[in-house]
């Protein structure tokens, strides 16, 4: 509510109520401000007063305001004057103000007013009941507008509830739930994403097909939950030791396959080399407190010396290099040769 004045002075400022609409006064007349506030006692308001211009303009700048009510005949800064920097400055600029004037309902002074962007213009001698009205009818935009504001900020919440939910769906769509690596369908698209581009000559790339060996055993004989931290282990030793431009799939049970785009023939080897010994060369620490070794075996194909394949015909290629790495002995790794 309003804060009532002393007869000999402006109305000061009173502690706010911060729901309420905050209405600052701008005349040079302390008796008008007075009056204002008198007028304004009875409405669900924050009054506020401004002895001149430029302090109206430093208290905007303070704090937001909701209405300006401006005196337009002001020593040094009239009232149009005020309103033009009140529109000049972008933090400002969309307070509303109303011109209260002394002069008479002139064309031209109304006209100037509106020019500046008041949203309207009364002349004193104020009738309160036409103040009352259409601050009243400021009152409602200003309800309407934080009620639609509440609206817009709920959609904006809502809209991106749902792009983070879209995100986490396509998250899991593309994602092993064991090990976070890419899964078989989202590794299969981008492995054809990238040997499109091998068709345009624009690169060239290895995949590796790697395989835990003996991984039946590990299961049989420290149980399923062992299996898995086995299982999450080394997806983290391949996400670490590969590059980051690699991709790391979780091709199906205990099979993984790496594809390293823009690797030339003569960097994949040892690029496989150095995961082989990651996994092989640090034992894993299963969830008992036991820590055993555990070996895989590789098949690399690379798209310089398979020239003219598909994905598919590529994946067959480590497929083979693979199962050739296991019956050799497993625990190694076979080149694709043509
Ligand atoms: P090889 O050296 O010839 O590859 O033998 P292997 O025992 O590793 O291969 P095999 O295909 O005989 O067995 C794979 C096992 O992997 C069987 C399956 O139960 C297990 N497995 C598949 N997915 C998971 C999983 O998510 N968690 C666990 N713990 N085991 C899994
Ligand atoms: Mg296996
Ligand atoms: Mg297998």
């Amino acid at each position: 509510m309003i804060q009532s004045a002393a007869i000999t002075s402006p109305p000061k400022a009173i502690a706010s109520t911060p729901e309420l609409p905050r209405i600052l006064a701008v005349d040079d007349q302390p008796a008008n401000l007075i009056t204002l506030g008198a007028i304004l006692e009875t409405m669900p308001v924050e009054f506020q007063t401004a002895p001149s211009g430029p302090t109206a303009l430093a208290r905007i700048l303070e704090r937001d305001y909701d209405l300006v009510l401006l005196d337009v005949q002001m020593p040094d800064m009239n009232g149009f004057e005020t309103a033009k920097l009140i529109r000049s400055s972008h933090r400002t600029r969309h307070i509303p103000f109303i011109f209260i004037t002394a002069l008479n309902t002139d064309a031209h002074f109304i006209r100037k007013g509106y020019e500046l962007g008041a949203i309207d213009y009364i002349t004193k001698p104020i009738d309160p009941a036409v103040l009352r009205s259409k601050i009243n009818v400021f009152l409602q935009l200003h309800t309407s507008n934080s009620a639609l504001r509440e609206e817009v900020a709920g959609l904006k919440n809502q809209e991106e509830r749902l792009r983070k939910a879209n995100k986490d769906l396509r998250h899991q769509a593309q994602t092993d739930p064991l090990t976070g690596l890419l899964n078989r369908r989202h590794g299969h698209t981008l492995l054809c994403r990238e040997m499109s581009r091998v068709e345009r000559g624009n690169q060239d790339l290895s995949i590796i097909m790697a395989d835990i060996d003996h991984f039946k055993n590990i299961n049989d004989t420290h149980g399923h939950p062992a299996g898995d931290a086995v299982l999450l282990e080394i997806a983290r030793r391949l996400t670490q030791s590969f590059r980051p431009h690699d991709l790391v799939v979780r091709w199906g049970g205990e099979e993984f396959l790496i594809i390293c785009p823009h690797t030339s023939f003569a960097q994949s080897l040892p690029l496989a080399q150095r995961i082989h010994h990651a996994i092989r060369d640090v034992p894993i620490d299963l969830p008992s407190g036991l820590a055993i070794r555990v070996t895989i075996s590789m098949g690399l194909a690379h798209t310089s010396t398979l020239r003219g394949l598909s994905a598919e015909g590529l994946l067959a290629q480590a497929d083979d290099a693979l199962y050739a790495a296991k019956r050799d002995g497993r625990d190694r790794i076979r080149v694709a040769q043509v």
